[in-house]
């Protein structure tokens, strides 16, 4: 055993060596030091086992000589501190301090001494343990398991220490959220063992070029963020985006699958764009979420004017669950006229959602959220059945004008997918007494293709003697003879070849489109029609139908009835 006495008492320093030598401890080496500045260079040179100091040491006292030698010293030492006072505050504060006993000089004797000795030396091995598993549950909550990267939980205490930090030192500072796209895909088709690989080596990827004061963290799921700290100008964050990029490049290999890694980043800036930790992580994810929605591998700075758009996207999100069990769902109706002599032939059925704050929110806003979850199915099934009630109002109503008109329906792809359509639409058209040819149904192109089993869902449809439309045609991409495999009766031109029939090319497109479409023996509907000149190409072109503000806009459903009628 390796022992060192720090004291300025010779006379305490000959009667501890004696006590030791009368204690039947093994003594290696006992070393002395009359003073600190002594006894702290030994402390830090030699390995002893333990040290006895003296609580007065001048111009010292003990207290600052044992937070010195703690400070310098990593090998298991245990202190053991020897002092004339018996003073209880005195001997906690060394405790506290790091020290592992606190004995008074007047009670030394060999058995006090040697017990001393070893139970220090014990008392510090089990607070090295219980440190060091400290460390090794510090390092759990930080660390992310999977990616050996730091975690959520590190990354926010982090920001929050670095805000302040840059305040003080006049600096900015940037969070980098990069989401990766289409991770779920991963994970669906070849499994969460091939997810989690993928997720490995996206983290070993992402830490080659990140400096080494900015922070990597994997949030969660396929959530990354990078914390940039001092930053001179926002090209610096560019510039480090774009290395991340570069480091991703190139296909992973995943049980014989090559796959590309792509992800979509947001960058918000301190004190920019927020001044604290949860405001800046917001305005990151709000760039972030923009990126999104521009496609793959973008990047994107948070700017107010977006946030205000993803703020009312969310909360069209979040909204609109309550919308049809609140009443908030109508229907607008649009006439289609016939071409020749303008008489009503048709009304198409248009969803409005009047909310509460925001007003009247066209669909274009909302259904393509309602798609993304199974809300279409619930609204697509109150669409048909409000406007099948409304037109069998409109049709008892006018039972004696002997009027002949549709009424027609947009149906999204989701619903196509609905193995209960069917029997839906068998038992409205009964509840209301309509006669199935006077439903029309509109479907789009990309709608068609998104299922293999809408051919089957068409099939049965037109065997109800359900009439099937394809909208704006014109704008997909399928082939034409691929289309006559569809049992379609209408086809809706876009109101984009319509609408620029001024442009020779366009006229010229519409023209061949109207010809198809009369040589495969559909019935043409012209959508978009505003302007007389438009009203008179199509009849030249022989299209059976016209749609478009130049006859009516979508109205309410007693304003149609108020004007086209009566
Ligand atoms: P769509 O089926 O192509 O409907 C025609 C859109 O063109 C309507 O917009 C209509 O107001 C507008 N429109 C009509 N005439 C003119 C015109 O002369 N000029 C111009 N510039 N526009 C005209 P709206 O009502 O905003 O609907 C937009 C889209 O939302 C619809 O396009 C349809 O795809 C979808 N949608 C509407 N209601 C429903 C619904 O109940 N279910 C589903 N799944 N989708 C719906
Ligand atoms: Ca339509
Ligand atoms: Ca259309």
């Amino acid at each position: 055993m390796n022992i060192l006495i720090i004291d300025d008492d010779a006379i305490d320093r000959m009667s501890a060596i004696r006590t030791l030598g009368e204690s039947e401890l093994t003594l290696d080496q006992v070393d002395q030091a009359p003073t600190a500045e002594e006894g702290i260079r030994l402390a830090t040179q030699r390995k002893y086992n333990v040290i006895l100091l003296d609580y007065q040491i001048p111009p010292y006292n003990g207290i600052e000589v044992l937070r010195e030698i703690r400070g310098s010293n990593d090998y298991a030492t245990s202190i053991v501190m020897l002092s004339h006072s018996n003073d209880e505050q005195l001997a906690l504060d060394c405790i506290e301090a790091g020290a592992q006993d606190f004995v008074m000089k007047s009670e030394v004797t060999a058995t006090r001494l040697k017990r001393a000795i070893l139970l220090s030396a014990e008392r510090h091995h089990l607070e090295l343990q219980v440190r060091d598993s400290h460390d090794m549950l510090r390092r759990l909550a930080e660390q992310d398991s999977l990616t050996g990267l730091s975690n959520r939980y590190f990354f926010d205490e982090a920001l929050k220490d670095a805000i302040p930090k840059a305040e003080r030192n006049g600096k900015q500072l940037a969070v980098v959220l990069l989401d990766l796209d289409k991770f779920k895909n991963i994970n669906d088709t070849l499994g969460h063992q091939a997810g989690d690989i993928f997720l490995q080596e996206v983290a070993q990827r992402m830490e080659v070029p990140i400096r080494e004061g900015d922070k990597l963290c994997r949030l969660g799921g396929d959530e990354f963020a990078i914390l940039v700290h001092d930053l001179v100008h926002p090209t610096q964050v560019r510039l480090l985006v774009n290395r991340v990029f570069d480091a991703l490049a190139g296909p992973v290999e995943i049980d014989g699958h090559s796959l590309e890694i792509t992800a979509s980043v947001g960058i918000a800036t301190y004190p920019d764009c927020a001044t604290d930790a949860v405001g800046l992580m917001k305005c990151a994810d709000v760039a972030m979420y923009r990126s999104k929605s521009l496609g793959r591998n973008q990047v994107q700075y948070y700017s107010r004017t977006f946030h205000q758009a993803v703020e009312s996207r969310v909360r069209i999100e979040n909204d609109l669950g309550k919308a049809l069990a609140a009443n908030q769902l109508l229907l607008h109706y649009q006439p289609q006229v016939d071409a020749k002599d303008s008489s009503l032939v048709g009304i198409e059925a248009l969803i409005r959602w009047e909310h509460p704050e925001l007003g009247l929110v066209p669909p274009d806003e909302f259904i393509p959220i309602a798609e993304e979850s199974n809300l279409i199915i619930e609204i697509g099934r109150w669409v048909i059945d409000t406007a099948c009630r409304q037109f069998s109002e409109w049709l008892k109503a006018g039972a004696s004008t002997n009027m002949k008109y549709s009424i027609a329906a947009n149906l999204s792809a989701r619903q196509l997918k609905d193995g209960g359509l069917v029997s839906f639409l068998t038992s409205c058209l009964e509840k209301y007494q309509i006669p199935p040819a006077s439903l029309e149904l509109e479907l789009t192109e990309s709608s068609l293709e998104q299922s293999l089993s809408a051919l089957d869902m068409l099939n049965s449809l037109t065997d109800m003697g359900i009439q099937l439309a394809l909208d704006d045609f014109g704008t997909g991409y399928s082939s034409l003879s691929h289309l006559k495999q569809y049992p379609l009766n209408i086809l809706k031109i876009d109101k984009s070849f319509v609408q620029n029939i001024d442009d020779k090319k366009q006229a010229n497109l519409l023209k061949a489109i109207c010809s198809f479409a009369h040589s495969l023996e559909y019935e043409t509907v012209a959508e978009g029609v505003e302007t007389k000149e438009q009203v008179k190409i199509c009849r030249e072109l022989g299209v059976k139908r016209l749609q478009g503000y130049f006859f009516s806009r979508p109205l309410p459903a007693h304003q149609l009835k108020s004007r086209w009628l009566s």
